[in-house]
C-alpha cells in the first residue's frame, strides 16, 4: 500500500496549473541517494530530480556553502560584480576552451541565450543566414524559441505561431543533414546524446561529421550538454569523449546541484557579436547560485570523481543488459554511457507500469519518449545501490510479466 498525504496533493492540485503528471508522493528531505516521503518512506533515487542532484540530497559542502552565501548576499542584481560569478565564470571558460559565459536561471533560458548568440553571429555573415537545424527526437526547452527548436510535435501544438527559422533532421542522418544546410544555415544544435528522447546515442562518427559539414558551410555547431554535461557521461563534457568541440555549449540541470542555474558558453568569435545591453537577466548568475555552482564544479572536476561515473555507469549498464537477456520479449535494448542509460520496454504501457511499481517498492525511476525507463541518478551512485535497483527493477518486470501483470 502506498503511503502519501492527501492533504498536501488535494491542496497543490486545486491551486497549480495542471501541466505535470506527478506521482501520488510528497516528498520531504533526503541524504545522499535517498529521499523520504512525508510519511518516513525511503526511496532509492535513480532519477536525481531529473539529472539535476549530482551531489546528492544534504551533500554538507554543497548545503554549507549555500547558507554561507545566503548568509553574506543572496542576491545584488548583475550591475555589480561578485566573487562566487567571477570564480564559476572562469572555472567554466577554463573547461570549455576559453569560451565566454553567461549565465542563466534554466536550461530553456541557456537555449534562449544560445539561439540569440547564433543569430546575431550568422547576421554578421549575410542578413539571411538564419537557419537553425536541430534533430527529431530533440529536446530543448519549453520557452517559445526553445520548443520550436525541440524536433517533436507533441510540444509544439497549440503555440502557434512559433517563431521562424527552425528546421529538422533525423539524429543520426548524416545525408539528411547535409540535404538540408546550405549558406543560409546558422546553425546545427544537437544534444550529443538525446536524453527526453529516449537516451538515444550518436553512432561513432556522427559529430564528427556533423562538426565537418558545419565548417564546410560557415555555421555554428551548437551542443545542448543541460543533461549530458556537469560529468554525467563520465568526463566533463559528452562532446570530450567525441571528440568534437562546439561552438557553443549550454548547460544547467546539475551545474548547480539543484538551485536554479543555467549557462551558454560562446567561442571567442561568437562572444565577441555581443555587446552591452544585447542580452541579460535578473537573476542569471546570482551569488547564491554561483556559489553552488563553485562546489558542485571542485567536486566534479576530479579524476577519482568521474572515474566512478565510469565505472558505476559500467557495471549499471551491463546489469541492465543482463536483465535484457533474461527478459528479451519484454526489453528492446539498453542504451547509453555513464550515468544516463536508457532501457527500452517493448510495450508503453509496460513501461510507465514499471516506473509505477518501482515505486510503491521505493524506487525512483522514470519513463520517457513513451517506453524507454531512464536512469539519470546522482553522480555519487554506488556499486550496491545498482544491485538494490536492479533486485527491484527484476521484481518489477517479474511482477507484470510472470505473476500476471499488477
Ligand atoms: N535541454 C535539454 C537537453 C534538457 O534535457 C532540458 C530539460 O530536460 C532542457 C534543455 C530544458 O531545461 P529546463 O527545464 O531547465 O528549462
Amino acid at each position: 500500500m502506498m503511503h502519501y498525504d492527501r492533504d498536501i496533493i488535494a491542496k497543490d492540485q486545486e491551486s497549480y496549473l495542471p501541466v505535470f503528471t506527478r506521482y501520488p508522493i510528497v516528498l520531504d528531505h533526503g541524504e545522499g541517494v535517498y529521499v523520504w516521503d512525508v510519511n518516513g518512506r525511503k526511496y532509492l533515487d535513480a532519477l536525481g530530480g531529473i539529472a539535476v542532484n549530482v551531489l546528492g540530497h544534504h551533500y554538507t559542502p554543497l548545503v554549507d556553502a549555500i547558507a554561507a552565501q545566503a548568509a553574506r548576499l543572496i542576491h545584488v542584481s548583475n550591475l555589480y560584480y561578485t566573487a562566487p560569478q567571477a570564480r564559476a565564470a572562469a572555472k567554466l571558460s577554463e573547461l570549455t576552451a576559453g569560451g565566454k559565459v553567461f549565465f542563466a536561471n534554466s536550461g530553456a533560458e541557456a537555449n534562449e541565450g544560445a539561439i540569440k548568440a547564433v543569430r546575431k553571429y550568422a547576421h554578421q555573415i549575410h542578413s539571411e543566414k538564419s537557419q537553425i537545424i536541430t534533430a527529431q527526437g530533440s529536446f530543448h526547452g519549453r520557452t517559445l524559441a526553445t520548443l520550436t527548436a525541440t524536433g517533436q510535435e507533441k510540444f509544439h501544438k497549440g503555440f502557434a505561431p512559433l517563431p521562424k527559422g527552425f528546421d529538422y533532421v533525423p539524429f543520426n542522418d548524416i545525408t539528411a543533414l547535409e540535404q538540408m544546410m546550405s549558406k543560409n544555415t546558422a546553425a546545427v544544435m544537437l544534444e550529443p546524446i538525446q536524453g527526453e528522447g529516449g537516451v538515444r546515442m550518436p553512432s561513432d562518427d556522427y559529430l564528427h561529421q556533423v562538426r565537418a559539414l558545419c565548417d564546410q558551410y560557415d555555421a555554428l555547431l551548437v551542443f545542448d550538454e543541460i543533461q549530458t554535461g556537469m560529468g554525467r557521461t563520465g568526463a566533463f563534457y559528452a562532446y570530450e569523449q567525441y571528440g568534437v568541440m562546439p561552438d557553443i555549449v549550454t548547460l544547467a540541470k546539475g551545474l548547480a546541484g539543484g538551485v536554479p542555474i543555467g549557462a551558454f558558453i560562446a567561442a571567442e568569435k561568437v562572444a565577441a557579436v555581443f555587446h552591452a545591453g544585447d542580452h541579460g537577466s535578473t537573476f542569471g548568475g546570482n551569488p547564491l547560485a554561483c556559489a553552488a555552482a563553485n562546489v558542485v564544479l571542485d567536486t566534479i572536476v576530479n579524476d577519482d570523481f568521474l572515474a566512478s561515473v565510469v565505472s558505476v555507469g559500467a557495471q549499471f549498464k551491463q546489469e541492465l543488459c543482463r536483465l535484457q537477456e533474461k527478459y528479451p520479449e519484454h526489453i528492446a535494448e539498453v542504451r547509453g554511457m555513464g550515468l544516463i542509460l536508457g532501457m527500452e520496454i517493448r510495450s508503453h504501457d509496460d513501461a510507465a507500469a514499471i516506473a509505477h511499481l518501482a515505486l510503491t517498492r521505493g524506487v525512483i525511476i522514470n519513463c520517457t519518449a513513451g517506453n524507454v525507463l531512464r536512469f539519470i541518478p546522482p553522480l555519487i551512485f554506488t556499486k550496491n545501490e545498482v544491485d538494490e535497483l536492479i533486485r527491484v527493477l527484476d521484481c518489477c518486470i517479474l511482477d507484470i510479466y510472470d505473476r500476471g501483470g499488477l
